[in-house]
């Protein structure tokens, strides 16, 4: 059984590899920031609540997040491990994770920290395309959606900019990431299974690491 959690500022790249790292080790891609999104989506009384903290580049509160977390857990898939993705983003969060794994006798496997400056990051988010039919994500530049308009399975591609997804609220985001996250770095050092990664990099090169790494665990 695989526990791995993706820490790092957004726009890392994060999402990006997690989709190829999860499959390639069975488990399921547990992204908070997708769930949320699905909430607010769906137009649930919790996804109206996230809204106006997602939409301005805010933390959700913890106790909502936690909730969030606690059902995505229950389901069977999760019973194989997970990869969490933006999850835990705050200190408490990290510490109620801790304590259910602890309960469970689940220890994480390892904690990926994906390293990347501050300008490389609002240029990423920037230029983010996500799709609203599959969910791909894309860059304008760095990875442009094909042109034909559909993706490697021939699905019909609807690509959107998330409306936290411009520089004005990227600056939010990294003060929250300064402000919340970046303390995890420490927090998780401590564990053991601290692992940083260059992630100011192409994505082939990241992704080739990451395979590595996943050799490893699967051994
Ligand atoms: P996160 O999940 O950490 O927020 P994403 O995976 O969504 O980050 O990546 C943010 C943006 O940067 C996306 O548009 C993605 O296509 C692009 N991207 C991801 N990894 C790289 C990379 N190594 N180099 C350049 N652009 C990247
Ligand atoms: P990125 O990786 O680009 O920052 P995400 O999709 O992970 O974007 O997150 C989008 C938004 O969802 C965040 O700005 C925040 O409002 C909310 N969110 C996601 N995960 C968490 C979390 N673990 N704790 C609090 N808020 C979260």
């Amino acid at each position: 059984m695989t526990r791995v959690v993706f820490i790092g500022p957004p726009g890392a790249g994060k999402g990006t590899q997690a989709v190829k790292f999860a499959s390639t080790l069975g488990i399921p891609h547990i992204s908070t920031g997708d769930l949320i999104r699905a909430e607010k989506k769906a137009g649930t009384p919790l996804g109206m609540e996230v809204q106006k903290y997602a939409d301005e580049g805010k933390l959700v509160p913890d106790e909502i997040v936690l909730k969030i977390v606690a059902e995505r857990l229950e389901e069977d898939d999760a019973k194989k491990g997970f990869l969490f993705d933006g999850f835990p983003r705050t200190i408490a969060q990290a510490k109620s994770l801790d304590r259910y794994l602890k309960i469970h006798h689940m220890p994480l496997s390892v904690v990926v920290f994906f390293d990347v400056p501050d300008d490389v990051i609002v240029e990423r988010i920037c230029g983010r395309r996500t799709c609203r039919n599959t969910g791909n994500v894309y860059h304008v530049r760095f990875n442009p959606p094909p042109a034909s308009g559909r993706d490697e399975n021939g699905k019909q591609l609807d690509l959107y900019q998330r409306e936290d997804d411009t520089e004005e609220k990227v600056r939010v985001r990294l003060k929250e990431y300064e402000e919340n996250t970046a303390a995890l770095i420490p927090y998780y050092k401590e564990s053991g299974v601290f692992q940083n990664i260059d992630a100011n990099r192409d994505i082939s090169e990241i992704e080739a690491d990451l395979a590595d790494l996943a050799i490893k665990l699967s051994a």
